[in-house]
C-alpha cells in the first residue's frame, strides 16, 4: 500500500517551492497559480508551506489519517520528485509523529 495516503506529513514540513513557470499556465504550467505565492525572482511556493507553521494548502484531511492533495495530477516536480522513504520523508514523519516506513531493499 501507498504509505503516502495516510500521512501527509511532507506536505506540512517542508517549504514546496519551484520554477515560477510550473504555475503559468501560458508557460504550459499545471500549478494552478492562485495556490501559489513568489518567494523569489525565480521561484514560486506553495502557498502555506513558506512560514514556520507550515502546511500547504492544497493538502486535505487529517496528517497521519484519512489525507489527499487537491491538486494531486496538477501537482508540481518538487512534489512529484520527493520519495517516501528518503531522510526527508522519515524526517518529516518523525516531526509528526509517525513511525519510520519500512522500505523493501531491492536486489541489484
Ligand atoms: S512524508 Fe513520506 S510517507 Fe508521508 S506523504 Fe510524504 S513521502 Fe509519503
Ligand atoms: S501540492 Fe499536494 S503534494 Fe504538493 S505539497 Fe501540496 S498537498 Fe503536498
Amino acid at each position: 500500500m501507498n504509505p503516502c495516503i495516510t500521512c501527509g506529513a511532507c506536505c506540512a514540513t517542508f517549504r514546496v517551492s519551484f520554477y515560477w513557470a510550473e504555475a503559468d499556465p501560458f508557460a504550459g504550467g499545471t500549478v494552478p497559480p492562485e495556490l501559489t505565492e513568489q518567494i523569489s525572482p525565480a521561484l514560486v511556493a506553495m502557498r502555506g508551506t513558506n512560514q514556520t507553521d507550515c502546511r500547504c494548502v492544497a493538502l486535505e484531511g487529517e496528517i497521519g489519517g484519512d489525507i489527499r492533495c487537491r491538486i494531486y495530477e496538477q501537482r508540481s516536480s518538487t512534489c512529484r520528485e520527493f520519495e517516501a522513504g528518503e531522510e526527508s520523508c522519515l524526517r518529516a514523519r518523525r516531526k509528526h509523529g509517525l513511525s519510520d516506513l519500512l522500505i523493501p531493499t531491492v536486489a541489484a
